[in-house]
């Protein structure tokens, strides 16, 4: 009798022809290894505050242990409301407009389920969130990117946008604060892509996962300019400003039968988010501000200190204005962004992704989270200082020079 197919060849398509995370590949080296200083994963070093841990514990005892309801607890969305609204000025109808997701990875993938007819077009600025492209194809939609570089400031454009669109696009992905680069985006580019979005009839799904973590400048909500509430699925959680990633909880806003269709499919495949993380994430909107800000406090300190290092290193590094990124420029060392990443892990210990794990706009770079203590920081700062300067030993650096690199 045959034995059929293997396992591989039964396996979809889509998913075979999909290649892992390249944070995941290089970290599952780093987890080998012992004494490696991490500015991997894009992770806060600092525990869940104490009084939101204590919230879920008190919510333990007094037995909250089950589902609830599909769209999440209506105190918990009556929250995220209130801090939409308190933020940025928008309204949103927690009845009706929101959804509490596990994290925005499921809003993300919700929301392409609900809306992607096969081959439709989703347009991502690049670098780009690893998952934005995988997404996207297992929705049956296409990705199509948008490359942005250090030439303006890893910003999309609304001329950009405007010039990617074809008569599939159906979405625009925007990520500000971005991950990887640090990147903002300005107001006026803001309002100039809005009017693209109007014009050329697009959607936005505004991943604003890193807006509480904006040190210079303002974060512009994109629901937030007029006429694009309703042209917006407002993606945002709990795990980096509240130091939350392994609750598993965030949330989506946006139009309520879009929210509703989203709704179907979370009932569906997740029923709700844990009951133990909805109940946190109350007490985090409530009460979690001053703690918030001291963590935000935190990383624009380590953000000066590894701008300075890099400077003086003689890495061209873009000034990341959000998240807990930076993304210096490594093409000085004369290595690609696989061959600098896994050498430094080599010969110094210390992990960062290679930036081509974002996609080829990334290449030449590489991401450094200095979401890590200012102890472990500072002594990766000083590996990779002895690391890029022992290249220039060897005859391959070069000039440091600032300008002209890309
Ligand atoms: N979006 C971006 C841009 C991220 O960087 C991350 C995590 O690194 C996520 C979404 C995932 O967030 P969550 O933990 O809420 O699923």
């Amino acid at each position: 009798m045959s034995r059929g197919k293997s396992w591989a060849d039964r396996v979809n398509p889509a998913v075979r022809d999909m290649p892992p995370s390249g944070i995941r590949r290089f970290f599952d080296l780093v987890a080998e290894m012992k004494d490696v200083i991490s500015l991997g994963v894009g992770e806060p070093d600092f525990v869940t505050p104490w009084h939101i841990r204590e919230a879920c514990v008190y919510a333990l005892e007094r037995g909250y242990t089950m589902y609830t309801s599909n769209q999440g607890l209506l105190e918990l969305r009556e929250a995220i409301a209130g801090d939409i609204e308190g933020n940025y000025g928008v309204r949103y109808d927690p009845r009706s407009e929101i959804l509490i997701t596990v994290g925005v990875s499921e809003g993300l993938d919700l929301a392409m389920r609900a809306l992607l007819a096969p081959g439709d077009e989703v347009l991502i600025p690049e670098p780009s969130y690893v998952s934005y492209a995988p997404c996207t194809v297992l929705a049956g939609g296409r990705p199509v990117f948008i490359k942005t570089g250090v030439e303006n400031s890893f910003q999309v454009t609304a001329e950009m946008v405007d010039a990617a669109v074809t008569p599939r696009t159906r979405v625009l992905l925007l990520c500000y604060p971005n991950n990887p680069t640090g990147a903002v985006l300005e107001r006026a580019t803001v309002q100039a892509i809005a009017e693209v979005a109007r014009v050329r009839d697009l959607i936005v799904f505004s991943d604003e996962i890193y807006d509480k973590l904006t040190y210079e400048g303002e974060h512009v909500c994109f629901s937030s300019l007029p006429g694009m509430k309703e042209r917006t699925v407002l993606l945002n959680g709990f795990s980096k400003a509240y130091a939350m990633t392994g609750w598993r909880v965030g949330y989506a806003a946006g139009n309520p039968d879009f929210i509703a269709a989203m709704t179907k499919i979370h009932q569906y495949t997740m029923l709700c988010a844990p009951i133990t993380a909805q109940t946190a994430a109350v007490e985090a909107l409530r009460n979690g501000r001053p703690e918030m800000r001291r963590m935000v406090e935190q990383y624009n300190r380590r953000r000066h200190l590894v701008l300075r290092s890099f400077r003086e290193t003689g890495l061209p590094c873009f000034e990341p204005r959000g998240a807990f990124y930076a993304f210096p420029d490594i093409t000085v060392t004369g290595l690609s962004s696989e061959e600098f990443a896994g050498q430094l892990l080599k010969e110094e210990k210390v992990a960062v992704v290679p930036g081509n794990a974002f996609g080829e706009q990334g290449e030449g770079y590489v991401r450094c989270a200095y979401a890590a203590s200012l102890e472990d920081l500072s002594e990766a700062l000083k590996r990779m200082d002895r690391f890029v300067k022992r290249r220039a030993g060897r005859g391959r650096i070069l000039t440091a020079s600032f300008a002209g690199t890309k």
